[in-house]
């Protein structure tokens, strides 16, 4: 295993990533918070999958948090992440201070309308604009690359996807399945914030989901019968419940006519902890 090289100026990433395609390799790009998990391991080994020289960003960017979030509790793990990236044969890690993505007198802003405003917009107001705004300097530093994101936050994927592709950016963004663990849980940073009472009670997630994949490959497709029995497993267990939707896997809005695909979204309350899930009906394999 090889330490990657650790940087914090934006002048270096530029450099190396610069440096690498002239050498003719192919830059692959993975942004995170940090915190890292077998999630965030599968987007490394995919962009390892894909490219020659992988970049991995560390950054919990203040943007995306509203005042009332997490952003002071986050938790910041750099050294296990460092050894977790040297693991999975990552070449650069970028870890910048908030005060030089964020330098006096910035004030640009970056908004992708539409496919951000239902769901986690509706809960999480100026959320997505933190996304895209750090993702946009990310992607202007690193340059022509494949970033790769987990489709365990699909909206923000959706978003990204958009992003690229309306601002003509030389970005591939590649989306890739949620990571559980063994009993179905998403994995999540966040999930270290949870009791161990919660951590049981976390499970409403996934159970609802499963509730809605066994009546649909039954036949089922009535769309609120489906919703209810996606709904009540979280309803039961969680605190408060943000929403329980189902949509065009596409558009993010309702659907239209009778589907052969269907996606479930939720997002609840544990305690002071919020969890998110997904799952496509009619393409996803069962949990
Ligand atoms: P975060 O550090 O939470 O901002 O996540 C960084 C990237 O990892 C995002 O693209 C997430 O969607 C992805 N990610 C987080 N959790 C998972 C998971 N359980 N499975 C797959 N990807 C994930």
């Amino acid at each position: 295993m090889t330490s990657p090289r650790l940087v914090h100026d934006k002048a270096s990433l530029r450099a190396a990533c610069d440096d690498a395609r002239r050498a003719g390799k192919r830059v692959g790009l993975v942004p995170t918070m940090g915190a890292l998990h077998a999630g965030h391991r599968s987007l490394m080994k995919h962009a390892a999958e894909q490219a020659d020289f992988i970049v991995v960003t560390i950054f919990v960017n203040p943007l995306q948090f509203a005042p009332t979030d997490d952003l002071d509790r986050y938790p910041r793990t750099l050294d296990a992440d460092l050894r977790a990236c040297g693991e999975m044969g990552v070449h650069l890690v970028f870890a910048p201070e908030p005060g030089s993505m964020y330098p006096p007198g910035f004030q640009t802003e970056v908004r992708v309308t539409e496919v951000t405003r239902p769901l986690e917009g509706e809960h999480r107001p100026d959320h997505f604009d933190g996304v895209t705004t750090v993702v946009t300097k990310l992607f202007n530093l690193v340059g022509a690359c494949k970033a790769v994101f987990g489709r365990k936050d699909y909206q923000q994927w959706r978003t990204l996807s958009r992003l690229a592709e309306d601002l003509d950016m030389p970005v591939e963004v590649i989306g890739r399945p949620i990571v559980r663990e063994a009993d179905g849980l998403a994995l999540s940073s966040r999930n270290r914030y949870l009791s161990a009472d919660e951590r049981v009670r976390a499970l409403g997630l996934c159970r609802g989901l499963r509730a809605a994949d066994a009546l649909w490959r039954d036949g089922e497709r009535d769309i609120a019968v489906l919703e209810r029995a996606a709904r009540g497993p979280v309803d039961d267990a969680f605190d408060r419940v943000d929403y329980v939707a189902m949509v065009d896997p596409d558009t993010l809005e309702p659907p239209e006519g009778a589907p052969d695909r269907l996606m479930v979204l939720m997002a609840a309350h544990l305690g002071s902890t919020r969890l998110i899930d997904n799952f496509v009906l009619g393409q996803d394999e069962p949990l």
